[in-house]
């Protein structure tokens, strides 16, 4: 069998990597070079104590409180656009607590099977990318978050997930070169972390070896088909058939959809980092500044802090303020971090795939045959990718999946 990807982030990467070990001939094509884009300058949390959605109770009310300010964590640039204000519309009627509890179910399941599952892709890659298991902190600053945080933990102990309960001091110990200015945390402890530039080219390195074949530089702008088959795809460069194909494009998703007349609601949630090269005094764990909204993630002397989430289409455009939101964050909760604010011109930023109710799409069109489609996996794209990757397989070997996949459907909409 030929399987063909559109697609190389973590997402379609993840699909080539299952693909392969069945000895299915892959072939991978992206318009980039496949350095950089959403899958390198994230944050590189694999979290499993994320289940609770985006569109959740609260999220509405603070994106409006938010609105009015530059370098706040989290935006809606109104504008007068059908598919935003469907995808509106639909945030906000999966934002309440009935439809986030059940999908928080649904992105335990997928964010387990693949926290699982990186552990056996660490041992087949070999760990070039810093992958470390010592949990990821929430820290909280004030009191009622904190609180609120503590709720989260009881839900995740519900899930089976291990938590500790920490005061500010026991924080601090576990931080020992740099001072804090925190009320407490929650340490999730079956978090991971690992550097995703370096994993995307553990990966990109594994599977040429594997004789995984990359069409890269190389656009994807139509398809070819015949009745509920596609036979190829048009691409700037000429034409590549296959037996199936896999449509993994981030957050152009449903631009590729809409090529074959699939209409997929899904928004680009912009994210900024700045990754310091070396911090003398660096902190141990990688974090998520609950009441700063932003997080931070350290590789041995190397520190990356990034964060908001910012839907204003697809553009180049780099809101300085922003980062340096990220930055005084950072600052306040550790004051003892000696870090400089960010250059504005090695500021790196990414589009997430945000679909309106936080759950990705994974699932074929019900008109094609030989079709799979997967992303909108939103913050979680690298929590999500084994997981994602494995159920891409069985879904195009017809086999039956490792997860319930219903609640990922792409047409529920
Ligand atoms: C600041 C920030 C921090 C984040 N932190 C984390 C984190 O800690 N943990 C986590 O799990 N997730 C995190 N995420 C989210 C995660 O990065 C994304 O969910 C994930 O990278 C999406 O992967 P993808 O493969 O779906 O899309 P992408 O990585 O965007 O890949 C899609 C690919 O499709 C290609 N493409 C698009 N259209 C075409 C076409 N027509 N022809 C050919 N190729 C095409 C693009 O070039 C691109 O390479 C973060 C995101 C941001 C912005």
């Amino acid at each position: 069998m030929k399987v063909t990807i559109i697609g190389g982030g973590v997402i379609g990467l993840c699909s080539a990597y299952y693909l392969q070990k069945e000895g299915i001939e892959v072939t991978v094509i992206d318009r980039g070079d496949i350095t950089d884009g959403c899958s390198f300058g994230n944050m590189g949390f694999m979290s499993p104590s994320h289940f609770m959605p985006l569109a959740s109770p609260g999220i509405i009310s603070e994106g409006f409180r938010h609105m009015m300010s530059s370098s706040s964590p989290f935006y809606i640039k109104p504008r007068l656009n059908l598919d935003l204000m469907r995808w509106g519309w639909h945030f906000w009627k999966s934002s309440n607590a009935k439809t986030a509890d059940n999908n928080a179910a649904h992105l335990d399941a997928i964010l387990q099977l693949s926290r699982r599952l990186i552990n056996e892709m660490k041992i087949d890659l070999g760990n070039n990318f810093s992958m470390e298991e010592k949990g990821c902190l929430m820290l909280c600053k004030k009191q009622e978050a904190l609180d609120h945080e503590f709720h989260t933990a009881d839900a995740a102990e519900k899930f089976g997930l291990k938590v500790e309960r920490l005061n500010r001091d026991q924080v601090q110990a576990l931080e020992p070169d740099v001072e804090l200015d925190v009320c407490g945390a929650v340490l999730f402890k079956d978090d991971c972390h690992f550097h995703p530039g370096q994993f995307m080219q553990t990966l990109h390195e594994y599977l040429v070896t594997k004789g995984v074949n990359f069409q890269l530089n190389t656009e994807v702008t139509g398809f070819e088909r015949s009745g509920d088959k596609i036979n190829a795809v048009i691409t700037d460069k000429g034409k590549i058939d296959a037996d199936q194909f896999v449509i993994a494009t981030g957050s152009w998703l449903p631009i590729t959809a809409k090529m074959i007349g699939v209409k997929l609601l899904l928004q680009a949630g912009k994210g900024y980092s700045y990754t310091y090269p070396h911090v003398e005094k660096n902190i141990k764990y990688p974090a998520i500044l609950v009441d700063g909204r932003c997080a931070i993630t350290p590789w041995a002397n190397k520190l990356r802090i990034g964060g908001t989430m910012e839907i204003s289409g697809i553009n180049n455009k780099v809101l300085i303020k922003r980062m340096e939101g990220i930055y005084s964050s950072v600052k306040n909760f550790y004051p003892g971090l000696q870090i400089d604010t960010p250059p504005a011109d090695k500021i790196w930023y990414g589009f997430r795939p945000v679909t309106p109710d936080g759950l990705p799409y994974i699932g074929k069109p019900k008109n094609f045959d030989n079709l799979v489609i997967a992303g909108g996996h939103a913050m979680l794209g690298i929590s999500e990718g084994p997981g994602t990757g494995k159920l891409v397989r069985q879904l195009i070997e017809k086999k039956p999946s490792s997860i319930k996949i219903r609640a990922f459907e792409l047409d529920r909409f």
